[in-house]
């Protein structure tokens, strides 16, 4: 194997491994470093996302929301079917299956372009110069003209509720629990603390979230946060907002939560604790002294808008860098780094980055909430759509949430898109599409959406901005 490459992508998530791609498509001679193991011991690419987060949440999420429609929807399809039951065994092995299919792709995919895949930790040396430390522990030094900083994020640790894996643990350890514990209690209602609470939820735990925050999804348009909160509820997340957890400690075969809220302190007994409050970067044992490269005061390496950092020829993407920690933004931002190597255009577009949380209903939007315009003082007009008022949502027996619209009121130009309802995540795309191209709400008006769709909610919600909608009434 050579020592020298053009690129050397240091990390193998989606930040990484698709860089790598690209500079083999780009016909650059490239290495890919992961240190990634399974709770097994063995390697495999795809970091966070395949191994423990994106694909084995949304194969949990699928699952349990079968379950649940299975028991609470079927009868009203008029579909009558025996006591329904579930087997935790299957699901953990039918996720396992998803995950080791999916990250053994990505050998597949580096084969096809020519990358080499190195098992093994990477760390970066002055000169762009890389030590590779093997599975034995062997090492050998490689050089690359080039060298991508792909080493992502890990989970916030809390002073008060340190990990004390089976009973507090990180989301990890909660997709992989093989009994559903009977008290589960969260901390963060961020989207991890959403997703996996529904997951254990709908398989029958008593699920307690606490959200430091007194405003529930601040990240999120408030009109969608308030409609989630209302459906989660009712489905039985006990979600408690400004309570600050100031201890946790497992007691027997119990975990003691306190936390504080505006009436005063209080105590929680669950059988588990997930730790959902955030990820930080992960440069562990990534920098050796003397590269050049810049960390800021919460921990990210320091870049520009195309992704350098402070150090000649050195660049870095995904979790490990500013903005917001997605699969998909990272993807972008390591493509980007590997066109731009090759001398070809690259950008990324950091207002058109999409957020779905895969709650029912799911949630997803692009660009500014109705509080974020409102501060900006840019006038501009609202239109929604009910999904109650689509034949699809109805039929489907899932006619919750709206399509919301926000364009500017001089120029007609969409500043956000807000769904809460059947397959947002997959209905944002439009969405995304329009406003990649600068499109005006009357663009919206003007495309031709199939009948019956959902994808006709953003068609009306963009009507409705005009008052115009024709399937519900305009307020
Ligand atoms: P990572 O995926 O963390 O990959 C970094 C890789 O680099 C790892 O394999 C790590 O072992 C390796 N590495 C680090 N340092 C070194 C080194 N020195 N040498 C060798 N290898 C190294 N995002 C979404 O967009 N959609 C979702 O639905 C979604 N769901 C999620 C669910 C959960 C439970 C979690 C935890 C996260 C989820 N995310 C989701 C976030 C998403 O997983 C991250 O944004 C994404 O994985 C970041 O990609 P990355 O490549 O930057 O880092
Ligand atoms: P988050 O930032 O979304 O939410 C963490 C929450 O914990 C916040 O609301 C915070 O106020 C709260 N918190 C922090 N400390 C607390 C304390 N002591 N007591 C009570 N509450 C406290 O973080 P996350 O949910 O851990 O997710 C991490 C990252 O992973 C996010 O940036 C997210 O973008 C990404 N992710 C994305 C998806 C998706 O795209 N569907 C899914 C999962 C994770």
């Amino acid at each position: 194997m050579a020592d020298s490459f053009d690129v050397i992508v240091i990390g193998g998530g989606p930040a990484g491994y698709p860089a790598a791609i690209r500079a083999g498509q780009n016909k650059l001679s490239v290495a890919c470093i992961d240190e990634w193991r399974n709770r097994d011991g063995s390697y495999a690419f795809g970091g966070t996302c395949l191994n423990a987060g994106c694909i084995p949440s949304k194969a949990l999420l699928e699952s349990s929301e079968l379950y649940a429609r299975a028991r609470e929807e079927f009868a009203v399809h008029g579909i009558r079917v025996g006591e329904v039951g579930f087997d935790l065994a299957q699901m953990q092995k039918r996720k396992a299956g998803i995950v080791k299919t999916s990250t053994q792709g990505i050998n597949a995919l580096f084969k096809a372009s020519g990358v080499t895949g190195l098992q093994g930790h990477g760390k970066l040396l002055p000169g762009r110069r890389v030590e590779f430390t093997g599975a034995d522990g062997s090492k050998r030094e490689l050089t690359a003209k080039h060298v991508i900083l792909a080493s992502g994020s890990v989970p916030v640790e809390l002073k008060a509720a340190p990990f004390k894996a089976p009973h507090i643990i990180d989301s990890w350890g909660a997709l992989d629990l093989e009994t559903v514990p009977k008290r589960l209690g969260v901390i963060g209602a961020g989207v991890i603390g959403l997703e996996l609470g529904s997951v254990w939820r709908r398989l029958g735990s008593e699920v307690t979230v606490l959200e430091a925050l007194p405003d529930f999804l601040t990240i999120a348009d408030q009109q969608l946060a308030k409609e989630a909160a209302r459906h989660l509820k009712k489905q039985g997340l006990d979600i408690r907002l400004g309570a600050k957890v100031s201890a946790a400690r497992v007691s027997g075969d119990a975990v003691e939560v306190s936390y504080e809220d505006a009436k005063g302190t209080h105590k929680l007994t669950v059988d588990q604790l997930i730790v959902a409050a955030g990820r930080r970067p992960f440069t562990g044992e990534l920098l050796a002294a003397g590269t050049g490269v810049e960390l800021d005061e919460r921990g990210f390496i320091k870049v520009d808008e195309h992704c350098r950092t402070a150090a000649q020829g050195v660049w870095a993407v995904g979790d490990c860098v500013r903005g917001p920690m997605l699969a998909h933004k990272g993807k972008e931002e390591g493509v980007m780094v590997a066109d731009l190597i090759a001398g070809r255009y690259g950008e990324v577009n950091y207002k058109t980055v999409p957020s779905v949380i895969y709650t029912v209903p799911e949630i997803a939007w692009v660009g500014l909430t109705e509080e974020q315009v409102k501060s900006s003082g840019r006038p501009y007009k609202v239109g929604v759509f009910p999904f109650l008022a689509s034949g699809r949502a109805r039929a489907m027996e899932q006619a919750q949430g709206f399509a919301k619209v926000i364009a500017a009121q001089d120029d007609d130009e969409i500043l956000g898109v807000h769904i809460i309802g059947p397959m947002a995540g997959e209905l944002i795309a439009e969405a995304v599409l329009a406003m990649e191209y600068s499109a005006s709400s009357e663009d919206l008006q003007r495309t031709i959406h199939a009948h019956p769709t959902l994808s006709e909610a953003v068609h009306e919600a963009a009507l409705a901005a005009d008052k115009r909608a024709i399937d519900s009434i305009n307020r």
